[in-house]
């Protein structure tokens, strides 16, 4: 017997590395012409690794001590910031003490209680306040952001003791992949990151994409979509995260990375990235329409 065209596309983009959840989902992602795109796991590789240790002049800790506190707040996360971080603290032979009271804050950072301290690792726009020390840490994020880094501000006890930048790669075939996206939809590919504005310019200029969106927190990339849907578009949301799960869930269809994608992410999208391809992802979209344009 031959199957229905659309669970014979299913089981082709099976084999292309995506797995779509349902026959409709197959039809929300036939219906897309507009992307979205997370930055940091999606149009990067998602194992980024630790670049720059930087305690503030004349402060209480030195490189390990900053690392290593950093690295035991960091340590319960799923985040790929949260995995450079302790690696790079374990790389240099540091140990890693138990946190307790952690919480995560998707799209700011984290927080727990390490040897009776407070200690929060995060965005630095979001954590450093006022006062002296704040705009030292702040500067420091300047200068590591300007060489497309992502920075993070480690506070202790409220106070800013420091900064850590993490480097990623792009994904190899991002380019290509985002350039793919465009002509199928005829729509320039939106770019939605958490991140600092400075390094989402280095992934956009990377992969030919110039419509950016930085600084966002979950809910703001759930407006950006809604905002690209009452445009008149059907949005095709990719990404990773925890915070790309409630845009994940708002778009026409949402793909998650499947490779280090977080759970809820695969839970709240239609469809997951197996293969960890980012070129995946048109190829899904191709084989989706051919099997919609089958049937109606
Ligand atoms: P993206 O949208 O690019 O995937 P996220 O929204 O996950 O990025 O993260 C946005 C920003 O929030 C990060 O650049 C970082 O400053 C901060 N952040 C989030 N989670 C963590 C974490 N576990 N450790 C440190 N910083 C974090
Ligand atoms: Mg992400």
């Amino acid at each position: 017997a031959t199957m229905p065209p659309m669970l014979a596309a299913i089981a082709n983009a099976g084999r292309h590395g995506v797995l779509v959840k349902s026959a409709r989902a197959l039809e929300r992602l036939a219906l897309c012409d507009r992307v979205a795109l997370d930055k940091t796991g999606t149009l990067t590789e998602g194992s980024p690794r630790l670049a720059d240790v930087r305690p503030l002049a004349g402060g209480p800790l030195d490189e390990n001590g900053l690392l290593a506190l950093a690295a035991a707040a960091e340590n319960p996360s799923e985040h790929p910031l949260a995995a450079a971080v302790v690696q790079g603290a374990r790389a240099r032979g540091l140990p890693i003490a138990p946190a307790a009271e952690f919480a995560a804050a998707p799209g700011r950072g984290v927080a727990a209680t390490v040897d009776g301290r407070r200690v929060e690792v995060g965005s630095p726009a979001r954590l450093l306040g006022e006062g002296t020390a704040a705009a030292a840490a702040a500067g420091e994020a300047g200068v590591l952001e300007e060489r497309g880094r992502t920075a993070v501000a480690v506070l202790v006890d409220g106070e800013p003791a420091g900064v850590l930048g993490v480097a990623d790669r792009l994904r190899p075939e991002a380019a290509a992949a985002v350039s793919r996206l465009a002509a199928l939809t005829g729509a320039p590919p939106l770019l939605l990151t958490g991140d600092n504005p400075r390094a989402a310019e280095h992934a956009a200029a990377g992969t030919g994409i110039t419509d950016v969106r930085a600084g966002l927190l979950p809910e703001d990339k759930v407006a950006a979509v809604r905002s690209a849907e009452n445009a008149g578009r059907r949005v095709l949301m990719v990404g990773d995260g925890v915070n790309d799960a409630p845009a994940l869930a708002a778009a026409g269809c949402g793909m998650a990375m499947g490779g280090a994608g977080s759970d809820l992410a695969l839970e709240s999208a239609d469809a997951a990235v197996v293969r960890d391809e980012l070129i995946a992802v048109p190829a899904a979209v191709s084989l989706a329409r051919r099997a919609r344009a089958l049937v109606v």
